[in-house]
């Protein structure tokens, strides 16, 4: 028996005359995704894409869960196709969901015929499959408003496909056609949530990190390439730029208004978020910051920090409480890596009294008084001792 994947595309299947291009970048992001999983043939037909195993050698069940965390399929499901005639159609849903059915107590058939030169109608198929389940296990009952086992039968361009349900899939639009985001990640919970809800959206991410060795060690730096390796599930490939924030950041120490020195930290952090997100071809930089979470995330600061770069910052987690972050970060299994106690740049020489509500003009006066020829320089310096790590699907 062939054995396939069917993934049902979601809203892009709306979008008219691009529709073309979203759908080519999606066949292309799943060909990518599936590479270590075996040979593949790929095919589409209204709207669906096919995926089936061309020899023994592919693992279909692992490539059923990758399809599953690839962004632009609404919903998917494993199928066995067999040749639309209702005998074997019949057999062989009988064979195939055979253990589920086993172990259900209710069950319904649901018949949809994309291929109205077959001969039955939906109905027909549905009444007709539904006793030949009944009469083989006989202790089945029909549920049409809430069986245990939807038997699926769709009878389609390319042959009959049966199936015990769809499953859910990741949503959202393929990664790479809402052009690419520069994610400032930290080690923390939030910035990985927000690399997931714009991938989602479409958006290519690309991720910075700031490291301030040896204020911040190795394992805060492997932290980060660890949350890199499980986010890539849904983001895809990530180029992750780690910067060594060490020497701007004493300067700021050093030369700042201590009770601004977050704020002050942060726009640096931003202007050289800015530089490497053009060299790379981003065209916004997302945060993960989250309105009053703590006091550098009040609007006058976040104000401020706008304001240090022309990007447009995405902030997609700001609207969201701590518990709908986490519940995000649970499932895209971030948060357990998140949670590991080890110090981020921006936690190491904060003031015990930071300025919640800076104006704009302190923090102009400030970064004037500090010398930003200086500053900039060194920023500049920094930037081209960036370590890039390449986290490939
Ligand atoms: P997170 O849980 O994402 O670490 P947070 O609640 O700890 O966020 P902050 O430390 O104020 O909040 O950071 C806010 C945002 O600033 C982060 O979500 C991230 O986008 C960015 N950021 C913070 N520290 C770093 C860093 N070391 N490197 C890159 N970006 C950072
Ligand atoms: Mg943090």
């Amino acid at each position: 028996m062939r054995e396939l994947i069917i993934c049902y595309l979601g809203e892009m299947a709306l979008k008219g005359l691009n529709k073309n291009t979203f759908e080519a970048q999606l066949m292309k992001t799943i060909r990518r995704r599936l590479r270590n999983c075996g040979q593949f043939k790929y095919y589409k037909a209204q709207s669906t894409f096919y995926i089936e195993p061309e020899n023994e050698d592919c693992d279909i069940d692992t490539a059923f869960e990758k399809v599953k965390k690839i962004f632009g399929i609404a919903a998917v499901s494993k199928a066995a196709v067999v040749e639309k005639d209702f005998e074997v159609i019949a057999q062989t849903a009988v064979e195939y969901l055979g253990e589920t059915l086993k172990n259900a107590k209710t069950f319904k058939v649901s018949a949809k015929r994309a291929d109205k030169k077959f001969g039955m109608t939906s109905p027909e198929i549905s009444r007709e499959l539904g006793g030949r389940i009944l009469s083989r296990y006989h202790h089945l009952k029909v549920d049409v408003n809430n069986p245990e086992v939807n038997v699926m039968v769709e009878i389609r361009d390319y042959g009959a496909y049966i199936h015990g349900g769809k499953e859910q899939g990741a949503g959202g639009m393929p990664v790479s056609t809402s052009g690419k985001g520069a994610l400032m990640l930290s080690g923390g919970i939030d910035s990985p949530v927000a690399a997931y809800m714009m991938a989602k959206r479409g958006m290519k991410i690309m991720a910075v990190h700031f490291a301030s060795p040896p204020y911040t060690s190795e394992r805060a730096r492997q932290k980060v390439i660890t949350l890199c390796e499980k986010m890539k599930e849904y983001t895809g490939d990530i180029n992750l730029h780690i910067v060594p924030f060490t020497v701007p950041q004493e300067y700021i120490r050093d030369n700042g208004v201590p009770e601004l020195f977050t704020v002050l930290m942060r726009r640096s952090m931003m202007r050289i978020t800015e530089k490497i997100a053009e060299e790379e071809g981003a065209e916004a930089i997302i945060t993960g910051e989250s309105l009053a979470q703590v006091a550098s995330q009040t609007l006058r600061a976040i104000r401020a920090t706008d304001l240090s770069v022309e990007m447009p910052i995405l902030r997609p987690v700001i609207g969201m409480d701590k518990n709908e972050i986490t519940e995000i970060a649970r499932k895209i299994d971030t948060f357990e890596t998140s949670i590991l106690p080890y110090e981020d740049c921006c936690t190491i020489f904060t003031p015990s009294h930071p300025k919640t509500k800076p104006s704009l003009e302190e923090i102009l006066e400030a970064e004037k008084n500090m010398d930003m020829e200086v500053l900039t320089k060194l920023e500049m310096e920094a930037m081209a001792e960036t370590e890039k790590v390449f986290v490939n699907i």
